[in-house]
This record gives structure tokens, sequence and C-alpha cells, in this order.
């Protein structure tokens, strides 16, 4: 029997499996997707290929992606795989707004989804963020061309620079995030022989953040440049006896599909008990028992997994409350050049406490034409969809023809930021099993409600103010004109589809992340979120609440001592982690 089985190697899982291989127990990490052993052979920034890539599919690209009921327009981006959306994300890496937390008694704490805080205050957080923060680590992000235009921006809006990581006033800022800063050649030469470590360390600037990040190349996978747990938790996790005394390195199993969580009643009480997978490649179905079961499958896979397992539902919270930060993009067309295509993706925000924030965003050209032309808006010029756009922008809707190919043709004097709004847990917005699609060889597919989801009224004004601050910011930077895409649902961000809470009416977790109707089990992704975190960037939110279940889990199941605040932090980039992971690479290649 293993001592904790963890499911799903994104975001969250990778956290508390490194932290408890840390602690000597036997951990057992299962992921549905494959794992890329050598991304530097197998992954390309040619967006095409890159795109097609990354998918929520199995390890065998000769196989279809595994289906999803999405109705309406929508774009929901999940990846399968070690590393999970992660090796999609920008890493931008922000605390989330304190508002949001029990116990706020600021002047503006009504401005807030005050149903459904977290339930602990945000102090109680800070010291598990600062130890996520030295293990990605999360730094201020390198700045490009495209930074300076935004904070010029900013200024003359009159919104004053944030110095602090805490967010409790509209404000500015360099992003934090988990890219390691350029070292060496990086930065200085866009020439590839040069950029390879250990002559370049750190961000290259390519620009693909998107598209999963391999450089510098030749650098241990620890050494890559984004952080995201591909390159940091999980080989952690592998090699805990390499760097932690009293280590025990975890295993790892890919193309794993966990299609079921057994329980037993003891007492009275349903426990989780046991774990089984299907095998991609054979098809085969395997069996293992464990003392604890975490679930970290994400916002959508997590609820199906629960679900399809028939475990208990009291109160019909599973899969409920499921918030996506109700995005935009606008796109200003300046004179200068703006080089969306340099640097980290994203390097500046500026935050509106109880409305949400918004983000510069670099894309590469192709991923520009597809945003130019996701739109919920009608077709700029001809017809709205209903959806009238009051931002000030000077269209809005997709771009045809002619206007398509002249805005494509300023590529390098396009500058985009993205909205991310402070959305309310409303119980209509949901994942489901889907009534509609047949199910597949894992059972009934999940449905996810985001064309016709419900916004609150809260919601769709801290959208609007947000894109009418970005028309005034893009202008005051000096841009010509200003698009609004006015976006369908495009979902990068997802949150708390199993939500912990105070209320055990309306949360399926506990404070601790413990599920309420079924013991030893733990929930650790975007889906125990309690709310949207007031509109930031969720992953280091997911990963210090992770780090802290992982602690609860050691103390409540094995009767361990907490660490966090005894202990210093080992960072991911530590040379005695570089050590173990160098000695250990070649059997990670060999076997994929
Ligand atoms: C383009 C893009 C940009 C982003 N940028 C940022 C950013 O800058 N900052 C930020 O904070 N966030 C960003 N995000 C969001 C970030 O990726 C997520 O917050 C994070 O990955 C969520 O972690 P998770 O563990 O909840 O889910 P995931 O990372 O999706 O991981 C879930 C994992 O579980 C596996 N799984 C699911 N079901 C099963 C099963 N039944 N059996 C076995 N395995 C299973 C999946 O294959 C997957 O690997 C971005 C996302 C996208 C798409």
């Amino acid at each position: 029997m293993r001592d904790v089985i963890v499911i799903g190697a994104g975001g969250g899982g990778p956290v508390v499996a490194k932290e408890l291989a840390a602690r000597g127990l036997d951990l057992l990490l299962l992921e549905a997707g494959p794992r890329h052993a050598d991304p530097e052979r197998e992954w390309t920034h040619f967006e095409n290929e890159a795109v097609g890539r990354f998918r929520w599919g199995p390890a065998d690209r000769t196989r279809p992606a595994w289906l999803r009921e999405v109705p309406y327009n929508a774009l929901l981006m999940q990846l399968s795989g070690v590393g999970g959306s992660t090796q999609h994300y920008l890493a931008n890496s922000p605390r989330a707004m304190p508002g949001v937390f029990a116990g706020y008694s600021r002047p503006d704490a009504a401005a807030y989804d005050v149903a459904h805080r977290f339930p602990f205050p945000y102090e109680q957080l800070v010291p598990y963020y600062e130890w996520v923060e030295h293990t990605l680590p999360v730094q201020t992000a390198p700045m490009g061309t495209k930074e300076p235009l935004f904070f010029r921006g900013a200024e003359r809006l009159g919104l004053p620079l944030n110095t602090t990581k805490d967010i409790t006033r509209d404000s500015f800022r360099p992003q934090e995030n988990a890219i390691l800063q350029p070292g060496g050649n990086a930065g200085h030469t866009t020439d590839a022989a040069q950029l390879l470590w250990p002559q370049a360390t750190g961000c290259t600037g390519c620009g693909c953040c998107w598209y999963g990040c391999y450089e510098p190349r030749k650098a241990p996978a620890n050494l890559k440049a984004k952080r995201s747990t591909d390159n940091s938790y999980v080989p952690m996790a592998l090699i805990a006896a390499g760097w932690q005394p009293g280590g025990r390195n975890a295993t790892l199993i890919t193309d794993a599909f966990v299609t079921n969580i057994g329980t037993e009643e003891r007492s009275g009480d349903t426990v989780a008990r046991r774990v089984t997978w299907r095998i991609g490649a054979t098809g085969e179905h395997v069996t293992e028992d464990a003392k604890v079961v975490v679930l970290a499958g994400g916002c959508t896979e997590s609820p199906r997994l629960w679900l399809n397992s028939g475990l208990p539902n009291p109160n019909d919270w599973v899969g409920r409350g499921l918030t996506d930060h109700f995005p935009d993009i606008l796109i200003g067309e300046f004179d200068e050049e703006t080089a969306p295509f340099k640097g980290p993706s994203s390097a500046a925000r500026a935050d509106f406490p109880g409305r949400g924030f918004l983000m510069n965003i670099g894309f590469p050209p192709a991923l520009a034409a597809l945003g130019t032309n996701l739109s919920d808006g009608g077709m700029a010029g001809f017809y709205d969809n209903g959806r009238p756009d009051a931002s000030g922008a000077n269209a809005s809707g997709r771009l045809i023809g002619n206007r398509f190919a002249d805005f494509m043709a300023r590529y390098r004097h396009l500058y985009g930021v993205i909205i991310l709004t402070d959305d309310d847990v409303e119980a209509n917005n949901r994942v489901t099993l889907s009534r509609s699609v047949p199910a597949d060889e894992h059972g009934p597919v999940p449905k996810v409600f985001l064309g016709h989801r419900h916004p609150s009224a809260r919601t769709v004004a801290n959208r609007e103010f947000l894109t009418r601050k970005t028309v005034e910011l893009l202008r005051a930077a000096g841009a010509r004109t200003v698009h609004r895409l006015n976006l369908p649902p495009f979902v990068l961000h997802l949150h708390s589809t199993m939500r912990m809470g105070l209320d055990a009416a309306d949360s399926v977790c506990d404070p601790n992340g413990a599920a309420r109707a079924v013991r030893r089990l733990y929930i650790a992704d975007n889906s125990v979120l309690a709310n949207s975190l007031g509109g930031p960037n969720p992953t280091l939110t997911t990963q210090a609440l992770a780090t802290r279940t992982a602690e609860k889990i050691f103390a409540l199941e094995f009767g361990g001592q907490p660490w966090v605040s005894r202990e210093p932090p080992v960072s991911s980039i530590d040379p005695i982690v570089t050590r173990a992971v160098v000695e250990r690479e070649p059997a990670w290649r060999a076997h994929g």
C-alpha cells in the first residue's frame, strides 16, 4: 500500500508529491498524459506544430484528443502531460488579493465576492507563498521593449507603482513571474549558437512561453527558464532523496488515466482507499491502495472523476461554482515598434482590487492572427452579436478581409492587453457529466457550462470597468487605435469547482483542503480555490495552498510535524538539486 497517491501532474499535484516525498513518504504520482522526456528535441517554436502538440489528449499522438462537451463558442485551454497546463502557462505569479480571504476588514471589503471568501485569513497563507516563491523561484520579470510602453500608459493614468507583493490598492508594477532572469549571453544576442547553457542562463527572450519552455538549450531540466512544474516541482519530487535528507524519490507513472477512486465504509465514514487507472498504451486497468488520495486533475477532470467514481455529493456542490476571470483582450496599434514577440510573454500589470487586473500580453504572429478572430462580438463594422461595446475602443469584434490583413501587416506595432475579472462564484456555472456526448474509455465525459454561463451583475460591471481602463491606458501610452476582441469564453484560468469554504452548505472541501464527504481524500489543484482570487493568475496560490495541504496531510494523517515555518525552503535551482537532476536525467531520457 502506498502512503499517498496523487492524481494529476499539473500545476498543483506535483507540489504535494514533492513536499511529501521530501518528508520520506512513499508517493505515487499518476498522470493521464505523456511525459515529454526531451522537450529540446520533441518541441518546436513553429507555431502550428507547437499548438498541435499541446492538447488534452493521450500520449499516443496518432489517437484523437479526449472529448469534452463545451457548448457554444468557447475555447477551453487545458493540457495533459507532465506539467499539465503549466506547460502552456506564462508563469505570472502574483499573490491573490487579500480582500478575498476571511477576516479582511479594510473599507473596500464589500467590493469582493463576500459570500465565498477563503476560509482563513490572507496572513495565514503568506508563509506558504514565500515557500513556493523561493522554491520555483519567483522573481521580478525581465523587461523588454513592450513593458515600458505599458508603464508609460499606467503612469499617465495616474496609477502609482506598487513595490510590494500585496495587492490592496489600484496600482501598476512589473510582473512577478516564475521565469529565471537572463544571465550570460541571454538577452544580449539572438544567435542560437550563443544561447546554449551554460554560456546562457535563464530566459533567452524567445517569446514562446506559450509553447513550452526548453530554453536555454543544453540546460538540465531544473534550469530551464520557465518554472512550469515539469521544470521545477516534478524533478524535485522524483529526486527527493538527492536533495533532502530523509527524502524518498516519488514514482511517476504517465499514460495513466485514473478512472475510479475506490472507498470503504469505516465507522460510518466513507474513506478513500484505492485508485484505479487505465494504461493508455494497452487498455489494461491497474489498481493500487493508498492511505491517502490527493485529487489534482484540474477544474474539469477533478469533478468528473468524483462523479464517475460515485463519491457522495450531499450538498450537490461538486463541479459547481466555476470561475474563469471572464477575460477579454484589447489590442492597441502604435506608430512605434512594440515587439510583441520578444521576451517573457507578459511582464507588466495593473491591479484594481475588487475589479480584477490587466496585463500586457505578447503573442507570436499565428497566435495574434488566431486571437484577433476569437470574438463573441460579431464582425467589426457589420454586426455585434448583441454584444455592443461601451469601452471606447475604435472597433469591437472579429476583423475580416482587408481590415484584418492591414491589422496583421502592422503586427510589429500591435500591443495586446488581457483583462482578468474578479468574477463571482455562481452555483449554476459548473462542470457536470455530459448527457449528449457519448462516454469515452474513461467513462462519461465532462460538460463545461461556459457558453451559457451566468455572470453576476458585479462580474459584468467589473469586466466593463477593466476594458474601459485598458482603452484609457493604451491611448495614454500612445495607441493610434484600440481594438476590442470581446472574447467568447476564452478559458485559461479555471477555479473553484471543488471549492473549499467556511460553509459546509456551499463547499466541497474544508479549510484544510480535505473533502468533507470522503475521509483521506484531499484536493490540491485550482478546483479547490474558494473563489477567483480577485482576478490574479491562480497558479501560485494553488501551489501555496497545495504546500499547506501537504503539511496538513503529513500532520493529520501521518502524525508528522509542519515544516514551512521551521525550515528554510530549498530552491529548485539550488546546486544540490542540479547535481541530483544531472545524475538522474539519462534515466528519464531513456524511459520517456
Ligand atoms: C495559455 C495559458 C497561459 C496561462 N498563464 C498563466 C500564468 O501566467 N500564471 C498563472 O498563474 N496561471 C496561468 N495559466 C493557468 C495555469 O496553467 C493553471 O492555473 C494551472 O496549470 C492549474 O493547475 P491544475 O493542477 O489545476 O491543473 P492542470 O495544470 O491542468 O493539471 C491537471 C493535470 O491532471 C491530469 N489529469 C486530469 N485528470 C486526470 C486523471 N483522471 N488521471 C490522471 N491524470 C489526470 C492532467 O493531464 C493534467 O496534467 C495559464 C494557462 C494557459 C492555458
